[in-house]
């Protein structure tokens, strides 16, 4: 992996933790995580919307380097679009990484290829990072059609981005028969999908850009599997879901190289 990608493990906490449980769990992520761990991994927690703002206080008040994401926004600035949130008020909260396209959004709200472009887009018009998700089903998976289905995932998140924007962000390859399952991809499948993410990142915008963008991999990640998913050259870390809700599980993934 080149220096210049340096490993992201974020925590997708997913319709867990209310506001005094996110603040008991950083608290013990704090005491479980060093300054050293800050310096060769980057590290973001997703809570749910209503403990961002409880987050954020906690974080910056303490002093932790952990960066804070969001599971979601609308693509507009504003509007009547009830129960919605749009990036200007998540920039505000200074969240610095936004998830977009996961696949229960996917799956259960039946978001498309063309929601999950323009939210891609309104996350960079705010200064956020969006972590674009892509995956394929376990019919597509024995099918052979899950290269196919995480191109055109890709090539919908990323066409009206430049290369420059591209470099920035991250993408996250996550097989949805992965995910909350306790079934990971082995580290040689999911690094050949993350190399081909990155082979297409060079078709449609350029060598720099794909060598700069930095892939995770998401799908029952935990302690015991994170360093031989992260030993893989085109993983450059991880998307947690169950385990993240665990601070000494999370911890210890994102202290993966001790492993
Ligand atoms: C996820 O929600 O993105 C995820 C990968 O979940 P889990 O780690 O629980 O499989």
């Amino acid at each position: 992996m080149p220096a210049e990608r340096k490993p992201l493990i974020s925590g997708n906490w997913k319709m867990n933790l209310n506001h005094f449980e996110a603040t008991a769990t950083l608290d013990k992520l704090r005491y479980l995580l060093a300054k050293d761990d800050y310096e060769v991994v980057d590290v973001s927690v997703h809570p749910p919307f209503t403990d961002i703002r409880t987050v954020q206080t906690f974080l910056e008040s303490e002093k932790v380097p952990i960066a804070i994401g969001a599971q979601n926004c609308h693509w507009e600035d504003k509007g009547a679009y009830t129960g919605e949130v749009a990036p200007p008020m998540l920039a505000k909260l200074n969240v610095a990484y936004v998830i977009v396209g996961h696949s229960e959004r996917r799956e259960i709200f039946g978001e498309t290829d063309v929601e999950v472009g323009r939210k891609v887009k309104a996350v960079f018009t705010h200064g956020m990072t969006p972590i674009l998700c892509c995956g394929e089903t376990l019919e597509e998976r024995e099918g052979e059609a899950h290269h196919g289905k995480i191109t055109g995932q890709v090539h919908a998140g990323i066409e009206v981005l430049t290369a420059e924007q591209v470099a920035t962000m991250v993408i996250a390859y996550e097989p949805i028969w992965a995910i909350g399952t306790g079934r990971t991809a082995s580290a040689d499948d999911a690094q050949e999908v993350c190399g081909w993410i990155r082979a297409k990142v060079a078709d449609m915008k350029g060598a720099d850009a794909a060598a700069a963008v930095r892939i995770q991999y998401g799908g029952s990640v935990k302690a015991a599997n994170a360093a031989e998913l992260m030993g893989q050259p085109d993983i450059d870390g991880a998307l947690v879901g169950g385990a993240a809700l665990d601070p000494d599980e999370f911890a210890k993934i994102v202290q993966f190289r001790l492993a």
